[in-house]
């Protein structure tokens, strides 16, 4: 699905010289690394504060946390997402209250956002999935309305550009009052072991964000908050300070191979080939189409087969989790689309080291199937 080692290899001087730095200084603990690459990636997002955190989940856990939020407060996310999302509004007693999605990208129905809406609301968390962004325009605009958090879960979509009906255009992360993203290896910006950061213009909120991922250490043993230990290492910052560099040619890459895709696969009827929203660009996290005739399982049965991996994000609803399906509530509007999706979805592979003959291949072998 990834190949994280021809990417490796082509930067591998960089890489090897910053790993052994961080070897050498031995502060491999909030060195100097951490701050520089949180402000290189402020710069890249224009302008935010950027804690860094161990990874996506503890970032929007952090996130959470940080808004004074009250056990059995609702929380909208959408029901199509990875379990993370869902996961940390249990955890901290929170009600997760599953929304269905649109067929057409992926991302939160707002219909159905606002039908969902009630006085224990207290937030929206959109997720960029795939690499997308849902539509944040109308977000900001119920959040307005109703006096509601938007955290953004943009793990999937760091780079995209959302663009406003003002002509103005935001970073994906940086449009609601959090943002909170993961550097895992196989994401689009991903360090080698697991890393987060979490973002937010409110100077006030990012210093209590900082000061929870620190257990909640104001200055140095003196403690105003409940907190958690979750910090970015060196070694791990060091790797993406370099990868951070690349990380517009990274975007390219993924870019033009999902156009290759389009053109190969865009004249079979069977399959609908990503759609693509006029208020964002898409990163590409995924690339992920729908098969119409009901034989995606045997579809990817045959393409493994021939060689080709392929995954299904996601195949089981949140509802239908053992975990979740006693704390979450469903809106009234059901789910009917994102039941439809987790039996129909297929993400091939993509990443920055595709090649035309490798994509060749798999449209091609696609084609076999259905003929
Ligand atoms: C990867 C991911 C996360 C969690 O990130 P980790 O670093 O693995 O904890 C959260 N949400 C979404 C949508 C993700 O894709």
């Amino acid at each position: 699905m990834v190949d994280l080692q021809t990417q490796y290899q082509k930067i591998k001087a960089e890489i090897d010289l910053a790993i052994s730095n961080v070897l050498t200084h031995g502060a491999y603990i909030n060195g100097a690394d951490v701050s520089e690459f949180s402000e290189l990636l402020s710069t890249y997002l224009g302008g935010c504060k950027v804690i860094p955190c161990a990874n996506g989940t503890d970032a929007l856990q952090i996130a959470f946390m940080s808004l004074g939020l009250q056990p059995g407060d609702e929380i909208i996310v959408p029901a199509f997402t990875y379990v993370a999302t869902a996961e940390v509004i249990g955890l901290l007693g929170l009600k997760p209250v599953l929304v269905d999605v649109d067929a057409s990208d992926f991302n939160l129905n707002m219909a159905h956002v606002r039908s969902a809406i009630t006085s224990r609301t207290t937030a929206i968390v959109p997720v960029h999935l795939f690499g997308q962004c849902a539509n944040m325009e109308q977000v900001l605009e119920l959040a307005n309305e109703y006096g509601l958090y938007v955290i953004e879960d943009v793990a999937q979509a760091l780079g995209a550009d959302y663009y406003f009906r003002d002509g103005s255009i935001k970073k994906a992360g940086t449009i609601g009052h959090i943002g909170c993203t993961s550097f895992f290896p196989s994401k689009n910006l991903g360090c080698y072991g697991d890393g987060g950061a979490i973002f937010t213009d409110d100077e006030q909120l990012a210093a209590k964000i900082k000061m929870i991922a620190n257990h909640g250490q104001e200055r140095k043993y003196i403690h105003k908050y409940i907190g958690v230990n979750s910090r970015l290492d060196t070694i791990q910052a060091s790797v993406l300070k370099v990868k951070l560099k690349y990380f517009k040619e990274y975007i390219l890459a993924r870019q033009d191979a999902a156009e290759v895709y389009d053109r190969l696969l865009s004249d079979i009827n069977q399959i609908v080939i990503p759609n693509r929203n006029l208020s964002s660009t898409h990163v590409f996290h995924q690339y992920t189409i729908t098969i119409r005739n009901g034989l995606r399982d045997e579809l990817k049965k045959y393409l493994e087969e021939k060689g080709i991996p392929t995954m299904v994000y996601y195949p089981v609803p949140l509802n239908e989790q053992e975990a979740f399906s006693k704390i979450c509530s469903i809106a009234s509007s059901g789910l009917e689309q994102t039941k439809q999706l987790c039996n129909s979805v297929l993400s091939l592979p993509i990443h920055t080291e595709m090649n035309q003959e490798q994509q060749i291949f798999i449209a091609g072998t696609i084609k076999d199937f259905f003929n």
